[in-house]
This record gives C-alpha cells, sequence and structure tokens, in this order.
C-alpha cells in the first residue's frame, strides 16, 4: 500500500450522524427530500386556495403561498445540487410556519392548524435523518408550549380574529393522519430498497474478496485462511489432510503461440473440469497464474496420491475447448501429506513442500506426480 493511500486511509473519520452517510442510505433521503418538497408544493397551493375560498384572514392565505415558495426552492436545490439537507429543512421550515402563522390567526393553540405541528418531526426525520427529526420536535415543542402560556394569559384573542370550526378540524386532522401515514409508508419503502441494495453490495464485495474472477476458484488469500480452519478441524478429530499443488507444464508457449485469450480459455476449462472432479469438502483456489493448489481433507498419503494420479490422467485425455478448436495440456503435482506423527502442522510448511515437489516434477520431466519426502529438501 502506498503512504499516500494510507494518508487518505487515516483521514476517513467514522459517521456518527447517520443522516451524513453516504451510499443509498444517503440516495434514499435525497429521493424523500425530492419526494417531500413535491408533495408540500401542492399541498400548501391547496391550503392557501381552501383559505381564500373559505374567506379564513388574508395572512394565513399569503404564509401558505410563502411555503409554496420554500417548497419550490427547496425542489430546485435538491434536484440540481443533491444537497438535500438544505431542501430538507426548507421543507420542514415551510410546514412548521404554515401550521404556526394560521395558528396566530385562528385562536392559537385551539386552532385546528395546531395539528400539524406533530408533523413537523415527522417530515424531517424522513428527509433528513433523526437528528433533524429531534431538532424540529424540539422547535415544534416549544412553539406548542409558548401558544400553549400566550393562551393562558389571553394574548391570543389581540390578533386571532378567526375560530377554526368543525369542518377545519376535520379538515386538518384528515390530511395530518394522510400526510403521516404517506410520509411513512414512502420513507420505509425506500429505506428497504436501501437495504438491500446495501446487501446486494455486500454480497458482491464478498464475492470479489474471495473467488478468482476468471477461474471461479478461491483466490489466494481466501484459500489459505479456509485451509487454516480445515485443517484444525481434520486435526481435532485425529484426521489427516493432504495439499496437490500444480502447474500447468510449458504453458507460456501456449500464450505465446495461440495468445492470451486461449491460454484464459483453458485456465477455465482446467478450474471446471478440477471442480467438477473433487470431492465437495475439498478445497482448490488459485495460487499464482497457471498454478492451483488443492487441499484434501481426511485424506490419508495412499488416497492423495491415486486422487493426483486421477487429475494428472484426466487433464492429460481431456481436450479444452478454445477458439482455435480443442486443445491437449499436461500439468506437474506436487503432494504434502499430513502425517500421523506430526503434532504441530504448520500451514506454511504443507504448501511449502508442496511447492517443492511440484518442481521436482517439472525436473524429472514434468506430467507427473511427485510426493514431497525428506530427499526433497
Ligand atoms: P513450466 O512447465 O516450467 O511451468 O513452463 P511454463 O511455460 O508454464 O512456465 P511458467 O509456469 O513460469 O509460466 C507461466 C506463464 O503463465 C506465464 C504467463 O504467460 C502465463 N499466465 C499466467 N497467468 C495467466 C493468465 O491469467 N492468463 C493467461 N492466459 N496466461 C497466464
Ligand atoms: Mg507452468
Ligand atoms: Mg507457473
Amino acid at each position: 500500500m502506498s503512504n499516500k493511500f494510507l494518508q487518505q486511509l487515516s483521514k476517513i473519520k467514522p459517521v456518527h450522524d447517520p443522516s451524513k452517510a453516504q451510499g443509498p442510505y444517503r440516495t434514499s433521503l435525497i429521493r424523500a427530500t425530492r419526494a417531500g418538497t413535491i408533495f408540500t408544493f401542492f399541498f400548501f397551493m391547496f391550503f392557501a386556495a381552501v383559505y381564500w375560498f373559505s374567506k379564513f384572514p388574508l395572512f394565513a392565505v399569503w404564509v401558505n403561498l410563502f411555503s409554496v415558495l420554500c417548497s419550490l426552492i427547496g425542489y430546485l436545490i435538491v434536484k440540481f445540487t443533491k444537497h438535500y439537507r438544505p431542501a430538507a429543512y426548507l421543507v420542514t421550515f415551510a410546514i412548521y410556519i404554515s401550521s404556526a402563522g394560521v395558528m396566530l390567526v385562528s385562536g392559537g393553540i385551539r386552532s385546528s392548524s395546531a395539528i400539524w405541528q406533530v408533523y413537523v418531526p415527522v417530515a424531517a426525520f424522513i428527509m433528513a435523518g433523526i437528528w433533524a427529526g429531534i431538532r424540529w420536535g424540539g422547535i415544534s415543542l416549544v412553539t406548542i408550549i409558548i401558544f400553549f402560556i400566550f393562551d393562558r394569559f389571553g394574548l391570543v384573542e389581540a390578533v386571532s380574529q378567526f375560530q377554526t370550526t368543525l369542518s377545519d378540524l376535520f379538515l386538518d386532522l384528515s390530511g395530518a393522519i394522510a400526510a403521516v401515514s404517506i410520509a411513512i409508508w414512502y420513507s420505509d419503502t425506500l429505506k428497504s430498497q436501501s437495504f438491500s441494495s446495501l446487501e446486494k453490495s455486500k454480497e458482491e464485495l464478498n464475492f470479489f474478496a474471495t473467488i478468482d474472477p476468471l477461474t471461479n476458484t478461491y483466490n489466494r488469500r481466501y484459500f489459505l485462511e479456509q485451509s487454516q480452519r480445515r485443517i484444525h478441524r481434520t486435526r481435532s478429530s485425529n484426521g489427516l489432510a493432504a495439499f496437490l499443488l500444480f502447474d500447468i507444464d510449458h504453458f507460456k508457449n501456449i500464450n505465446d503461440t495461440y495468445g492470451h485469450i486461449v491460454g484464459d480459455h483453458i485456465l477455465k476449462g482446467l478450474a471446471n473440469l478440477c471442480i467438477n472432479n473433487l470431492r465437495p469438502d475439498d478445497l482448490i483456489g488459485r495460487f499464482g497464474g497457471e498454478e492451483f493448489v488443492i487441499l484434501l481433507p481426511n485424506t490419508e498419503p495412499g488416497d492423495a496420491r491415486r486422487i493426483a494420479e486421477r487429475l494428472r490422467m484426466l487433464v492429460e485425455s481431456t481436450p479444452f475447448q478454445t477458439e482455435i478448436g480443442p486443445l491437449h495440456i499436461t500439468i506437474s503435482i506436487g503432494i504434502s501429506n499430513m502425517h500421523q506423527a506430526d503434532t504441530i502442522v504448520l500451514l506454511d510448511q504443507l504448501i511449502f513442500r508442496a511447492d517443492k515437489a511440484m518442481y521436482r516434477a517439472k525436473q524429472e520431466g514434468r506430467n507427473r506426480v511427485i510426493e514431497w519426502d525428506q530427499s526433497i529438501a
């Protein structure tokens, strides 16, 4: 890893506020805010019209038109800058001010418009996350308390020329219930979409962290990690295990003669052949360019040799389909066996021995199986 990369890593700070998160959650908040701005735009238009035709004080009409403007600005901000937070705050403010403004001219805390104060933290939470919801909840609460105190001291009558009627109460109550229900449903839909998209990314990451994309076998790191576990398990049940390490013979010639694409087809074909002919418990990984390693758990030395020999003959007799027609290859296999007498078995040592045995197989003429023993240094 380069120093520059490490420096960049050290600058990344943990995210404590979920609304500052990136990725699918942020996308869901952007979509919620955009929907919120559109919804409130028509909503305030509707209420401005209702107040106009029902001869409400003109102030109520103006305050709703002001909220329409806030929604429009919020929509433009989120659409063109993707900064959902200022837009979300602006729309929440529009809901707040429309409710508080109408309350002011229609009976204060006794006004049916007070119901909409409940919607303020809900809207803030859905569009800008938990902390925005808490902040706006505090603001709404303080507002309601102030209106209550005003009412107690008889101050509301001074500005309030209008009392809300039963039909106002019905309109505001049913509107608020519908708005809260729709907002909760929409926000939940967006969140479950963002969760499934996160889940999908996790699966993809997991796949690329463990699988070699060309051959669909495990990559070196994951193979070693899994082998370590399997060896421990095999050892604790008093079983034996063996490693087969093999490399294609004169593979460079194939690449040089027919090109890398043909070479890649052979690698894929070879990996498939191995996967289809191994037992479910066996593990196969791509160790290097055209070098593979197989862990055979619960396998006695004699069986390991038989399996390796069978694999070698299978590869030798299989025509691998490529774009220039079928090609034949051979492989050299090195085996390292775990023995009953081994008290401590080191994974590195077993792989090292298999590697040495494989090179001995190359030296002795290729297309053969060699088992590690003391004579191989
Ligand atoms: P030997 O019998 O001694 O193994 O001879 P070799 O030619 O196979 O020699 P070596 O194992 O060193 O060759 C490795 C070659 O494998 C070099 C490179 O061209 C090829 N190779 C490595 N990775 C890939 C790959 O992903 N795709 C393809 N097509 N070729 C690869
Ligand atoms: Mg080779
Ligand atoms: Mg090689």
